[in-house]
């Protein structure tokens, strides 16, 4: 069946079935700004860093009780390193965060889809796009090695950002990964699709990253 020959109707309730009924979100992850979701997220990290894990979210109940239909208050568009779970580092449960990961925090088509299915139907006022220490695939780009297969999408992705770091002291591979994730940011503050929100103020776009040594999320300065 081509995609074209169907009416928009069951396109829309085909995206509804895959992502979940949503009719719970507009109520509850509205009522957060986009200030307050960082402030939660900023908490969560308190936690894990400090070892005063709460672990919320993540009962039988809960479970139940968003089966419904979810209500995510951030976007985290994250790394896929095994080391850096958001709903961990960030000390959360089930239907907390809506989480894309792709290698590099790149953004990307499918990525972007997804996010501006969150931001649109979920009405996610945050998005956290959060880079990490010694990323592999930054690592890479820096390096400026030859990615063979789809890999290659990765690093041509963050190659520019390796160029705007170049003249930058200090550690290249570190520099690298804040340059990236500003990048990302910047992507997406402009993308067609999140513009009008973000100049609306119903969306918050900030960079974050991550050391697994302190287990500390740093936010980055908003350029
Ligand atoms: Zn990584």
């Amino acid at each position: 069946m081509k995609l074209s020959l169907v009416k928009p109707s069951v396109i829309a309730f085909l995206m509804a079935a895959c992502f979940a009924a949503e009719s719970l979100a507009a109520d509850t992850a509205a009522k957060l700004t986009g200030d307050q979701a960082l402030q939660r997220l900023v908490a969560g990290n308190q936690r894990f860093v400090n070892d005063r894990l709460e672990h919320p979210n993540q009962s039988i109940q809960r479970r139940l009780e968003i089966a419904r239909g979810q209500e995510p208050f951030a976007i985290i568009l994250g790394c896929t390193d095994s080391r850096v779970p958001p709903e961990i580092i960030f000390d959360l449960g089930l239907g907390d965060l809506f989480v894309v990961r792709v290698a590099g925090n790149i953004v990307e088509k499918a990525g972007l889809g997804s996010i501006e299915y969150a931001v649109e139907h979920l009405h996610a006022p945050l998005i956290v796009v959060l880079g990490h220490k010694q990323c592999g695939a930054v690592a890479v780009a820096v390096s400026g090695g030859h990615a063979a297969g789809a890999v290659a999408h990765i690093i041509k992705a963050i190659r520019p950002a390796v160029k705007e770091s170049r003249s930058l002291p200090g550690d290249k591979l570190a520099n690298t990964v804040r340059a990236n994730v500003a990048r990302m940011v910047k992507k997406l503050r402009e993308a067609r699709s999140l513009k009008p929100s973000v100049q609306a103020d119903k969306l918050k776009i900030v960079g974050g990253h991550y050391d697994w040594d302190t287990g500390r999320v740093e936010l980055l300065p908003e350029k």
